[in-house]
């Protein structure tokens, strides 16, 4: 068995538009904390120095949002109502387990530019790799993108699905769909622009909307799909458990055998 790391790092030195701070309580400054702690709290004297080192215990504290670093994307993200079930979407933390451990398939758009591949392409790409996605397997999109992380354009070049696509895949049973880009829809300044042009509104983020009236996640901001073979391997990429939030962050990884 071999594994493959799928995810991007949340990394406060990285570039982004929506910054992270990541504080850390250093080892000494822990046991130091603990002193005044046990002061305040207790009223007991604690020498830290008789700690081996003279160090207690490091704790990072994290200002970040739930779609920082690779993470999934649930139901509740995508509005507050749905067409389907009883009209209320499920949060991160109430999506079944079953989802996220499953084969994988890797689709190949990094011959796209920035914009959104239709079904049409997307299954040229199923023709291709000789393989069409079943029921409960993890669709990930390798758009290339990953190379632009940690700069300015990976928020703003890269390509997504349209709403033909994201049926397409819904369709065949697939719950689940990933891509190594910020979004699984078009940049926001692609949107915009072509909204502006054309005063078409099924062009503003068809992905996400589509969550609306059937129930499925994505996985964005993912890693390293270009080591993947197209199929024959499992995903994990079970997110944290973030009550009432409408997403979370994954550790995804690929199983390969052997
Ligand atoms: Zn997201």
């Amino acid at each position: 068995m071999r594994l493959i790391d799928l995810s991007s790092a949340i990394d406060a030195a990285a570039y982004e538009p929506d910054p992270i701070e990541h504080n850390v309580l250093t080892p000494r400054q822990g046991a130091l904390h603990m002193q005044s702690e046990m002061r305040s709290h207790f009223g007991l004297e604690f020498d830290p120095d008789v700690l081996p080192d003279g160090e207690f215990l490091s704790l990072d504290r994290l200002s970040l949002t739930s779609h920082t670093g690779t993470h999934v994307d649930a139901p509740s993200h995508y509005g507050s109502r749905t067409t389907y079930g009883d009209g209320t979407p499920r949060h991160i933390d109430e999506m079944p387990l079953e989802w996220f451990l499953n084969p994988g398939v890797v689709l190949d758009l990094t011959g796209y530019g920035t914009g959104v591949v239709g079904a049409a392409d997307v299954e040229k790409e199923f023709a291709r790799i000789g393989h069409t996605p079943r029921d409960g397997e993890i669709v990930l999109l390798n758009t290339g993108a990953q190379d632009r992380a940690g700069t300015p354009a990976y928020f703003t070049d890269f390509v997504g699905l349209d709403a033909s696509a994201v049926h397409l895949l819904l369709d065949l049973g697939v719950r689940v769909i990933g891509t190594d880009a910020f979004s699984l829809d078009a940049p926001f300044n692609d949107i915009l622009e072509r909204y502006r042009r054309t005063g078409d509104r099924s062009v503003l983020w068809p992905a996400h909307f589509a969550g609306r009236h059937r129930e499925y996640c994505q996985i964005e901001r993912l890693a390293n799909l270009s080591l993947l073979p197209a199929y024959g391997f499992q995903v994990c990429c079970f997110p944290v458990k973030i009550t009432g939030a409408g997403a979370g962050w994954t550790r995804a990884v690929a199983l390969l055998e052997d």
